[in-house]
């Protein structure tokens, strides 16, 4: 029975600790999320809604207890800890004012006496797997439809964030969600895995890395059940060569070195005109040099620790063999000394398709930068990577940048800003970075039972 065990990045200490879930509790976990089930789905939609938004107000009352502690579990710096669960709240509180709107049923066009009537059901216990970069948002994405919908949650985080797992769990009970209708659990894959198999689980929604998300949706597919995933990324940034390249670059550097580069949707891979790529890649450097690493508690802190010395370490390492390689290194790439999980900023050009670097993605705070001579260059290097989460094209002439935004393979492309996240909007990729959608009505739409009823 493994313990689920907190570290703090920042200083290398154990936090907390917490008892994995029993082998013989699974049987528990199922029965109950099952027998909630009932209850919950029959529960009249604006009432669900109206807990979604008691949840959303939570956040805001509890915004800086919430805050503070993903700071110490995970090394968030502070004010992007804040702005995470404002994003929150906002996700519960989209649900809560568009949920029973979205669960309305709809009569379709009468043919004659016919009557064609559709109505959203919800479909039953659902398990959500999610990953530690972040906390309070990745729950969300995945909580506040479903149990809108009227599905039942068994809700497994990652071993990094024990307890803001249960801090969650403990808002969303005293908002007045039934106790099993949401359970947290410190669950082992094994027992995911025999949960997923049990006929009373629906589905499974999982976001984290290939690796998981593989191996979930073997077990899933085995079973004939849903999945969702929404697995990593490695985003293009294209420059062309009408925009405001100063800006540009100082834009890029800062959406790279958000959440300490650890985000699925970051910057990875900035591609510029080979005539720029020099001045280009100066202003990144300064960027990544000039940005303040540090205790993430601190407000003036850009860049904090990463979640563990092992994940820096991986990095580290990505950005060794770039350089044995034949990459060139501007900056940054090594580990600071000390207990945390540090490590400088780094900048690489000169990565060629031969190279790992090229095609596997980078998760902490490092800038592969490319040079190209064309647009059709640059379009055909974004697309040549496994992933396919999303993009962005930068330039003046707003048609042409939509024009190569439509070119990208991803599930979301943007012009002139980078990683937009709204509740309204949808997220998801395409290739290796999942398949499925989260928020807005589409994040309604992956485990519900679409039924038709017909009369004549
Ligand atoms: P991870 O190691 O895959 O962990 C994610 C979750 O999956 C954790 O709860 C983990 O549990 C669990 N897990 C791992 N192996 C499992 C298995 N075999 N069966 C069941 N559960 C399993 O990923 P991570 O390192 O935390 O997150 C980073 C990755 O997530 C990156 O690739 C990033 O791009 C991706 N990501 C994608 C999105 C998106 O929306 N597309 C958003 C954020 C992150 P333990 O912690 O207990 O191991």
């Amino acid at each position: 029975m493994p313990a689920y065990v907190t570290l703090n990045p920042t200083t290398g200490r154990t936090e907390q600790e917490f008892a994995g879930l029993d082998d013989s509790a699974v049987p528990e976990v199922l029965r109950r999320s099952d027998d909630a089930f009932a209850d919950w789905r029959a529960t009249p939609a604006a009432e669900r809604a109206q807990l979604l938004i008691r949840i959303a107000d939570a956040y805001g009352r509890r915004e800086q207890e919430l805050a503070e502690l993903i700071t110490t579990e995970m090394g968030k710096p502070r004010n992007e800890a804040v702005g995470e669960v404002r994003l929150a709240a906002a996700i519960y509180r989209w649900y809560g004012e568009h949920g029973p709107d979205l669960l309305e049923r709809e009569v379709l066009d009468p043919q004659g006496s016919d009557e064609s009537v559709v109505q959203t059901e919800p479909v039953g216990p659902l398990i959500g797997v999610m990953p530690w970069n972040y906390p309070y948002y990745q729950v969300a994405r995945f909580v506040a439809p479903n149990l809108m919908a009227g599905n039942t949650i068994i809700l497994k985080h990652a071993h990094l964030c024990a307890a803001s797992s249960e801090l969650m769990a403990e808002i969303v009970h005293t908002a007045g969600v039934p106790a099993d209708a949401y359970l947290n659990v410190f669950a082992s894959n094994e027992q995911i895995a025999d949960m997923i198999a049990d006929p009373r689980v629906r589905g499974v929604s999982l976001t984290g890395s290939e690796r998981a998300g593989a191996s979930v949706a073997e077990t899933a597919g085995r079973n004939l059940k849903k999945a969702v995933l929404e697995l990593g990324g490695s985003d293009a940034f294209i420059v062309l060569d009408d925009g405001d390249l100063e800006r540009t670059a100082e834009v890029g550097a800062r959406a790279r070195l958000s959440n300490t580069g650890q985000a699925c949707n970051s910057p990875k891979r900035m591609i510029v005109g080979n005539d720029r790529l020099d001045e280009f890649t100066a202003i990144v450097t300064e960027a990544f040099e000039s940005a303040q690493v540090g205790d993430p508690a601190n407000p003036s802190t850009q860049v904090g620790p990463l979640s563990s010395t092992g994940a820096r370490d991986a990095v580290v390492d990505q950005v060794r063999r770039a350089v044995e390689q034949g990459a060139t290194l501007h900056t940054g790439g090594d580990a600071l000394d000390g207990d945390g999980a540090f490590m400088r900023p780094a900048v690489l050009t000169g990565v060629t398709p031969d190279m790992d670097a090229y095609s596997e993605e980078i998760f902490g705070p490092v800038a592969v930068i490319h040079g190209v001579e064309s647009d059709d260059e640059a379009v055909a290097l974004a697309n040549d990577v496994g992933f396919g989460l999303s993009g962005s094209v930068w330039g003046a002439d707003i048609e042409r940048a939509q024009r190569i935004a439509d070119r990208l393979e991803v599930g979301m492309a943007y012009v002139n800003e980078h990683g937009t996240t709204l509740p309204g909007l949808p997220f998801g990729g395409v290739k290796r970075s999942g398949f499925g959608r989260e928020l807005g009505r589409w994040g309604m739409g992956e485990f519900v039972n679409t039924r038709l009823r017909r009369t004549s």
